[in-house]
């Protein structure tokens, strides 16, 4: 038998992270939890501590602990450094990133200068920065798997062709819950109404960002770099059940979809697992219960926040990183009431517009237009 594989999750206390336990779970005998890491829920880490037992616990913003948290076999540290160790710990062979936001951009290039296996759900590394991450990849010997169910879908389709036999990447999007919704209806939208998706369960970023389909730019950036396929052949197409995650187009015009119903474990599982397929109990697919498949095409004219960021991913450098950064504020304030829905499209039209553009070839050059469009829309917000 072979020994359990060791596994980081750096977002323990999130959506993502409870799939990955879930997933942990059920298979004990091939994985071990050796670290997990929350941002300030310390409570819910040391419940997690409590089960798990993993060798190193780590609070990335230890400012919200109440208690002193320390015994057992458990070592716990706190702060960015802290996290970093976490990405690059000697006990761990694959990092599950889980983490939301640019904040995790540095802890998957320590890890995959580590050598470890990346298995990526936070898509926010490769958009502030994809060149870094795939030369840290090469350089260190590390790997990286999506996590990403659209990129996970296409990642096993991609299995069923040669590299040089592909035409076009088909990214499905759900619509959101304001699909069908005109301009002036989208105007009026609380973050009560963004939070309820149709088709998913996540965490609240990621839902505004289903919401404003910047996820969905997001996510062709992501597909361009995990996959090297230029923008031009990756297309989004809205596809309201979420029951085909994505496809893959080959030379010969066969399509091949990967499908069923939506559950994160499972793409979780695979990037954990792959190349093996391991058994796994969950509600199995049928696809008279999935009944009618359809789909639309993106209305980019709408649901600006998606041309927006596929332009910044076509323009390059660190223009994607602009994107990401000015969509974050946008979106925090506009849970905070702070900022309509259209007014997050609108907030990253103005650091985009304003942003002079530049190469993003060191660390460096991602924080600084990381941190720039973060200032220039908080301005905009507040203005
Ligand atoms: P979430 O908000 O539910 O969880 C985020 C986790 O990261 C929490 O454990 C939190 O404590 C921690 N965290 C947050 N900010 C941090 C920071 N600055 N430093 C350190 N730790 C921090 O988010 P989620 O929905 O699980 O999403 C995680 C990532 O996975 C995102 O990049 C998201 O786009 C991606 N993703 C999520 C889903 C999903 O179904 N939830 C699907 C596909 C991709
Ligand atoms: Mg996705």
């Amino acid at each position: 038998m072979t020994a359990p594989r060791g596994v980081a999750i750096l977002g323990a206390t999130g959506s993502i992270g409870k799939s990955a336990l879930a997933v942990v779970r059920q298979h004990p005998d091939r994985f071990r939890p050796v670290v997990l890491t929350a941002h300030r829920n310390a409570e819910g880490l040391a419940a997690l501590v409590e089960e798990y037992r993993p060798s190193l616990a780590v609070l990335a913003d230890p400012s919200g602990a109440s208690g002193v948290y320390s015994g057992g076999a458990t070592r716990w540290a706190s702060g960015r450094e802290a996290l970093l160790e976490a990405a690059a710990h000697p006990e761990v062979d694959v990092v599950l990133n889980a983490l939301v936001g640019a904040a995790g951009l540095e802890p998957t290039l320590a890890a995959l200068r580590a050598g470890k296996r990346v298995a990526l759900a936070n898509k926010e590394s490769l958009v502030c920065g994809g060149p870094l991450v795939m030369r840290a990849a090469a350089e260190g010997g590390g790997e990286l798997l999506p996590v990403d169910s659209e990129h996970s879908a296409i990642f096993q389709c991609l299995q069923g062709g040669r590299w040089g036999e592909v035409e076009r990447l088909l990214i499905t999007a759900s619509g959101g819950p304001f699909r069908g919704f005109p301009p002036e209806r989208l105007a009026a939208v609380t973050p009560g109404d963004a939070l309820r998706h149709p088709t998913w369960d996540m965490g609240a970023k990621i839902t505004i960002d289903s919401a404003t389909l910047a996820n969905k730019a997001l996510e062709v950036i992501e597909a361009h770099f995990l996959f090297g396929v230029p923008y031009d052949r990756i297309q989004a197409v809205v596809h309201p059940q979420s029951i085909i995650h994505s496809m893959v187009e080959f030379v010969d015009g066969s399509v091949l979809a990967q499908m069923g119903f939506p559950t994160m474990e499972i793409p979780v599982l695979y990037a954990l697992s792959y190349p093996e397929r391991l058994p796994y109990e969950s509600r199995r697919f049928d696809p008279v219960a999935a009944g009618t498949l359809t789909f639309e095409p993106v209305r980019a004219g709408c649901f600006r926040a998606f041309s927006l960021g596929v332009e910044a991913g076509k323009a390059g450098g660190t223009a994607p990183a602009v994107f990401n950064a000015a969509n974050e504020v946008a979106v925090s304030a506009f849970l905070q009431g702070d900022l309509s829905f259209p007014g997050i499209a609108a907030a990253i039209e103005n650091a985009l517009s304003r942003w002079p553009g530049g190469e993003a070839s060191t660390l460096d050059d991602v924080l600084r237009a990381d941190a720039w469009a973060r200032g220039v829309t908080q301005t905009f917000v507040r203005g």
